[in-house]
């Protein structure tokens, strides 16, 4: 459902009873500053949902709170029927959630190999080892470059064979739901294209995928559904295509092209 920007939200029925994440109300806040205010989302299995606003919008901070490492929050959120709240992030990535987060934190004088297996460190625990065997090859397999690279300090990678590796990392952890925050940032248009191409990949493959991005046209050419997030509110919500073709979102958020191209029609 598409609805005008500065409107009110309302999720469909339909879309609240298949969710394997939702979350309603949802009200953030960093000491006495309320960062989110009163946001809702609903991401079903398989799907690819982009999260697009402009800086300081929220993003960010609803992915954070999502994984577990912002705990000042009220409201609901849901995954697979389970509530989140009070869990730590070791817990959340438990149940099935994994963060590429912004900046992709790599360890850098640590190997690319040992990146890659710090994102399992749980399973390890569990004694999975032939399971993260073959999930490590899985990786290698989507990122050849890492394959190449595997004894190098993460730290000497370029920035998009970073970006494989945190998204590498995450995929250790053998998610249900990945959450990506702005995974295009600072890469050349070619490498933007290869990290998407490998989320459609992954989609394919049956994850379930929240990516946060700036570059809201590109990441809506490859979205089930898209959110846009405005000062800490929800105000628009539709299938990828709508929201690329709704003239506020290209006025905002699709470039200067777009707005150039709309003002000299108004
Ligand atoms: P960007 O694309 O620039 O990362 P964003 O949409 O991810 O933007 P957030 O980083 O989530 O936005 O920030 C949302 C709001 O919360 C902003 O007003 C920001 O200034 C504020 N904020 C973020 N981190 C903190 C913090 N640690 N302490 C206080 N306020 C914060």
């Amino acid at each position: 459902m598409t609805v005008s920007m500065g409107k009110t939200l309302h999720e469909s029925n339909t879309c609240e009873r298949a969710s394997m994440l939702r979350i309603r109300n949802l009200k953030c806040y960093y000491g006495r500053i309320r960062a989110i205010n009163g946001v809702s989302l609903s991401v079903r299995p398989g799907e690819l949902i982009a999260l697009i606003g402009a800086n300081g919008a929220g993003k960010s901070t609803l992915l954070q709170t999502i994984s577990g490492l912002l705990q000042n929050w009220e409201g609901e959120i849901l995954f697979q029927k389970e509530p989140l709240k009070g869990l730590r992030p070791p817990g959340i990535v438990e149940r099935g959630i994994s963060l590429v987060p912004e900046g992709r934190m790599l360890f850098p004088p640590m190997t690319v190999l040992d990146n890659l297996k710090l994102g399992a460190y749980r399973r390890y625990r569990r004694r999975e080892h032939t399971a993260i065997e073959e999930d490590l090859e899985e990786v290698l397999q989507l990122f050849p470059v890492l394959r190449e690279r595997e004894k190098q300090q993460a730290g000497t990678l370029s920035g998009g064979e970073q970006q494989m590796l945190a998204i590498g990392r995450a995929l250790m952890a053998k998610p249900r739901l990945l959450l990506l925050d702005e995974p295009s940032m600072g890469l050349a248009p070619f490498l933007v294209r290869l990290i998407l191409d490998v989320l459609v990949q992954l989609k394919e493959q049956g994850m379930t995928i929240l990516l946060v991005e700036q570059n809201a046209r590109a990441a809506l050419q490859i979205a089930d559904r898209g959110y846009v997030l405005e000062n800490g509110k929800m105000v628009l919500e539709g299938n990828g295509c709508d929201l690329l073709a709704d003239q506020d979102v290209k006025r905002a958020y699709l470039g200067k092209d777009y707005r150039e191209f709309c003002e000299g029609r108004s």
